[in-house]
């Protein structure tokens, strides 16, 4: 089914008060593929229904994008003009709220050299690092969700003619944001609701360490003194909530920089940057991968670990119940957003520093010495499955399951 008018409708509606939260007078960002058009102008009027004072739309296209990746001079993927970062940098001033719409066409770099991709999104990660930053603080509301598209369809059900792909995968968002209910906003709210609970238990639990065992992973992982797991919908800078994942089922926190040991292996393709890594391990000594290897895409993953001193180190550690909505579906979505709520992940690189206690409020170094992760890079990549079991370690010492064949039981 394609969606009808009155999903897309709930679709804005849920983004813009669920989502980003709008606030009276404020300017709501939209960042999305000029294909999500009929989706972007029903945001912008429900945004201004909602008092925004301005919707500023950025719309971009990837064909485009892949024509300059192919053709452009080096000398231009070695550039990310400064007048844009400058103006992300003061939406975020002005307390602006950011929606991105995310479904990028997994294959769309097939042909394109691995290496200039890596020059490119090293530029622009290297000028946006304050915008994203600010982000990842939660200074200000943001939320991503995604939108079909024939290319992106054909991916994920490589057996079905175009538009029937392309029904099935919106039936898939249709239900994964509940936009087909009566009240999509209750729903969610229910739905935040369920998630706090589970992230008021892990933080009374403290735990010191987490041990993952599942065919191909042994795994330990430090949690730093002070971690916060949050989950669902989060309060920023002004204490307003917003929802920054649509669908989310995770909950997360960081672990320490320093204290991840042992091999984890991945259970899904990881879509990074219009190249496919999949069947991958990573090798972990005292928080650095030391070894890795990848059945396809290991120089995409390889440039991935090299973006700097930080990308080899893990920011994020989430837990999501492999019985849940979106891994039910049994759909590999090729799309982190969706993929990473069907399933437990972890993420290379800069850790948020809302996951530990104070850590809005502290310097880059400090938040180090907190063990909170550095990076100009922060990758999600599924490592759940019907296998995986995982203890929690008290400070006392004591092992306890918080998982057990991927489900929790706590
Ligand atoms: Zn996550
Ligand atoms: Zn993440």
């Amino acid at each position: 089914m394609y969606p009808t008018q009155q999903h897309l409708e709930n679709y804005a509606a849920l983004v813009v008060s669920v989502g980003v939260n709008v606030q009276q007078g404020q300017t709501i960002v939209v960042t999305a593929p000029i294909t999500s058009a009929p989706l972007v102008r029903l945001i912008a009027s429900k945004a201004y229904e909602a008092g925004a004072k301005n919707v500023h739309v950025e719309y971009n296209d990837e064909e485009l994008s892949r024509i300059k990746y192919k053709q452009a001079p080096e000398e231009a993927l070695t550039e990310y003009p400064m007048w844009r970062a400058k103006a992300w940098e003061e939406y975020v001033e002005n307390g602006a709220a950011f929606i991105q719409i995310y479904c990028p066409n997994p294959d769309l770099l097939n042909d394109v050299d691995p290496a200039r991709v890596a020059i490119a999104t090293k530029a622009a990660s290297t000028a946006l690092s304050g915008y994203r930053g600010s982000l990842m603080n939660h200074t200000n509301a943001w939320s991503l969700i995604s939108y079909a598209t024939p290319e992106w369809a054909a991916k994920v059900f490589p057996d079905l003619p175009t538009e029937e792909a392309e029904q099935k995968l919106w039936e898939r968002i249709i239900d994964a944001t509940r936009i087909d209910l009566e009240d999509p906003i209750g729903a969610w709210r229910e739905h935040n609701s369920k998630l706090l609970q589970m992230v008021e238990l892990l933080n009374e639990k403290r735990y010191k360490q987490l041990q993952y065992e599942a065919p191909g992973t042994s795994l330990t992982v430090e949690l730093p003194e002070g971690h916060i797991w949050l989950g669902g919908s989060k309060a920023n800078a002004k204490g307003v909530f917003f929802n920054p994942n649509m669908p989310t089922e995770e909950v997360f926190t960081m672990p320490h920089r320093d204290g991840v040991n042992g091999t984890v292996r991945s259970t899904k393709p990881l879509n990074y940057n219009g190249q496919v890594i999949s069947g991958f391990s990573l090798t972990f000594k005292d928080g650095k991968v030391v070894d890795y290897s990848a059945e396809q895409g290991y120089e995409a993953l390889s440039n991935l670990l090299e973006t700097d001193e930080g990308a080899r180190h893990l920011g994020e550690i989430a837990l999501v119940p492999h019985d849940s909505p979106i891994s039910n579906s049994n759909v590999i979505f090729f799309n982190t957003l969706y993929d990473e709520n069907a399933s437990c992940h972890l993420a290379l690189g800069q850790a948020y520093p809302v996951n530990v206690a104070g850590g809005t409020k502290m310097t880059s170094e400090e938040l180090l010495t907190h063990g909170a992760n550095r990076s100009l890079t922060h990758e999600d990549f599924m490592i759940g499955s019907a296998d995986l079991n995982i203890d929690g370690v008290t400070k006392a010492g004591t092992r306890e399951p918080i998982f057990r064949a991927g489900n929790w039981t706590i």
